[in-house]
């Protein structure tokens, strides 16, 4: 039996009536409706249990649409025309956050069902603006969406030779925090003076519309020159760039302008909105306040990482991420004196993906936070099964990106995993890199005390490759510096190379530390590293990252090869 869905709808306003409730539960007879009174209620109901959808206001912060861990979020707009409602769901949920497709298909076939009528004729009083078919938008006296449109269309039917239709979709950053801030009334004022102030970027002939809640749309119908779009999103982004006066307070925007070209960027009007659209968006997830041009290269991209992140939010639920171990060598004598843990995503589709290509999207995504802890738990519970098996003395190096070191729970959470694995602390050792640190260093220094009073030790991992300042690094409470692998490739033949790993070694004994080098391939590497004082080291000539079970077969057997290798003994 499947377990049912959960559905949480959040009813902090009373935007869509009290009926929320009812109305799930009628179209999702089998789900289960949670409901919360306010955005942190919804939020610690949705950590707590697994939601599988978040039914907002459309009017909350762009914020709270990231912050949820269940894969669908749906933005609902009751000023929306009720029967755009799935398309517009659509939308929200491509726009916003990309979605587990099957619950989304399923909520999005459910809603498209006969009950919308019901509804539709009950919501229609709540409707602001114009019926479908008027042609002007109430707010802002524009034209509306339909009649955009059909204008686009009727441009590019007349296909004459060499005319280009430039088509601008202007998208309002921020707008939907000034409207649930500063409530309707300020934001339907605030749309009429950016109708006012596009109409001033545009030529007389040129069309312009209200496309959405908080967007624009402007056609350059026949431009005289194919730079015209430019010139035009500039003056778009710098007239909403001033300051609007709405009421007692200046409030700021800014613009995200996707442009597409008709008929290069598509033949028919729908496909070159689309294209504009996704524009639009591209500038959108790039942080908005600034242009660009349709793309099919770029667009594919985004898609495909859309699609990544949409796997992303749901490989830890499905088991998807997995650990394997890297042995680090005292090469002296081959003793193996710990383990670096490394992420590895089993992706259904792709087969083993490394972390060097889905660690950024968690970081961005702040999934890095939720898999970050289970990497530490999984590596916590599995050191300490081998410690009861024998290899009390072996060390686990865990890493700990930048967006998980400045979560403030940080240190209470790696407190409750040691305290729940029952690993010894002291044989932790968590790796971060110089950047986390030098963001906030008084910050940094506070945490690192913290993780070290835990009994944990900190490694600086891919030393050299940050911003670090040795001013600051006296000040860090660390244990160990691990020389990043790009000083360690050349070493044997590079002068400099080598200088710089002397320089990192002396630095680190003189400050009292450990100091490991990575990526060690060559028994070359270790003969330098050896001259210069570094015993510690950890690549593919000792072991590539493994399973654990491989491991613990390769802790013992291979204690010949790993003594006899390097002449460096
Ligand atoms: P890192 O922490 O510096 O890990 C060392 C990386 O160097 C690993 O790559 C390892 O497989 C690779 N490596 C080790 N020896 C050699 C060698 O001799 N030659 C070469 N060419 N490579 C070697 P991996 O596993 O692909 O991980 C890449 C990075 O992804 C890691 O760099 C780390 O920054 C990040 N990462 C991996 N697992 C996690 C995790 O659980 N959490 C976080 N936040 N980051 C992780
Ligand atoms: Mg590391
Ligand atoms: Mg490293």
């Amino acid at each position: 039996m499947h377990s049912p869905t959960y559905i949480l709808t959040v009813e902090e306003s009373h935007d869509r009536g009290d009926g929320a409730v009812q109305w799930l539960s009628e179209r999702f007879p089998t789900a289960r409706i949670l409901e919360a009174s306010t955005l942190a209620n919804a939020q610690a109901l949705d950590e707590k249990e697994s939601i599988d959808c978040v039914v907002l206001s459309a009017r909350v912060e762009g914020f709270y649409t990231q912050v949820f861990r269940a894969p669908v979020v749906l933005l609902v707009d009751a000023a929306d025309d009720i029967e755009d409602l799935p398309e517009r769901f659509f939308h929200a949920v491509h726009r916003e956050r990309s979605s587990d497709v099957e619950t989304y298909l399923s909520i999005r076939a459910a809603m498209a069902t006969a009950c919308l009528r019901r509804e539709l004729d009950e919501s229609k009083q709540l409707l602001v603006g114009a019926s479908r078919d008027a042609a002007v938008d109430v707010v802002t006296g524009l034209s509306t969406r339909d009649r955009f449109q059909a204008r686009v269309s009727s441009a590019m039917k007349r296909d004459e030779a060499g005319a280009l239709h430039g088509v601008l979709l202007v998208g309002l950053d921020g707008f939907k925090a000034i409207n649930s801030s500063f409530g309707h009334d300020t934001g339907d004022a605030l749309l009429k003076q950016v109708a006012s102030r596009l109409s001033h970027c545009v030529r007389s002939a040129d069309g312009i519309a209200r496309w959405g809640s908080d967007e624009f749309a402007i056609l350059l119908e026949d431009m005289p020159r194919t730079e015209d779009p430019v010139v035009v999103a500039r003056r778009v982004i710098y007239a909403l760039g001033r300051a609007f006066t709405g009421g007692e307070e200046d409030l700021y925007l800014t613009a995200s302008v996707g442009i597409a070209v008709g008929p290069a960027n598509g033949l028919e009007a729908e496909t070159v909105l689309q294209h504009a659209d996704a524009a639009m968006y591209r500038v959108k997830h790039a942080g908005g306040n600034d242009y660009q041009f349709y793309s099919e290269e770029s667009d594919r991209g985004l898609a495909k990482r859309l699609v990544t992140e949409s796997r992303l939010r749901v490989a830890l639920k499905r088991e998807e991420f997995f650990l394997v171990y890297q042995p680090q060598i005292d090469a002296r004598d081959g003793t193996v004196v710990g383990v670096e843990a490394l992420l590895r995503w089993n992706d259904p589709d792709n087969g083993v993906v490394s972390p060097l290509e889905f660690i950024p999207l968690l970081e961005e995504t702040g999934l890095i936070v939720q898999v970050g802890e289970w990497v530490l738990r999984k590596a916590c519970t599995q050191a300490r099964a081998w410690q009861y098996a024998g290899l009390g003395h072996l060390q686990l190096s865990v890493n700990v990106s930048p967006r998980q070191f400045r979560q403030r729970a940080l240190v209470d959470r790696v407190g409750v995993v040691l305290a729940e694995t029952g690993f010894a602390p002291d044989r932790l050792e968590l790796e971060v890199t110089e950047s986390a640190l030098m963001e906030d260093h008084r910050y940094a220094i506070e945490v690192l005390t913290n993780l070290r009073s835990l009994g944990a030790q900190i490694a600086l991992d891919d030393f050299g490759t940050g911003y670090s300042s040795l001013v600051f690094l006296k000040d860090f409470p660390v244990n160990t510096l691990k020389i990043d692998r790009a000083f360690i490739r050349n070493i044997a033949e590079s002068t400099e190379d080598r200088s710089i790993c002397a320089a990192i070694v002396a630095l680190a004994k003189a400050l009292g530390l450990r100091v490991l080098a990575e990526g060690v391939e060559e028994p070359a590497q270790i003969e330098v590293l050896a001259e210069e004082g570094c015993h510690l080291v950890q690549g593919f000539l000792y072991a590539r990252p493994m399973a654990a079970d491989d491991l613990w077969t390769w802790l013992n057997t291979d204690i010949e090869s790993r003594i006899a290798h390097p002449s460096a003994v």
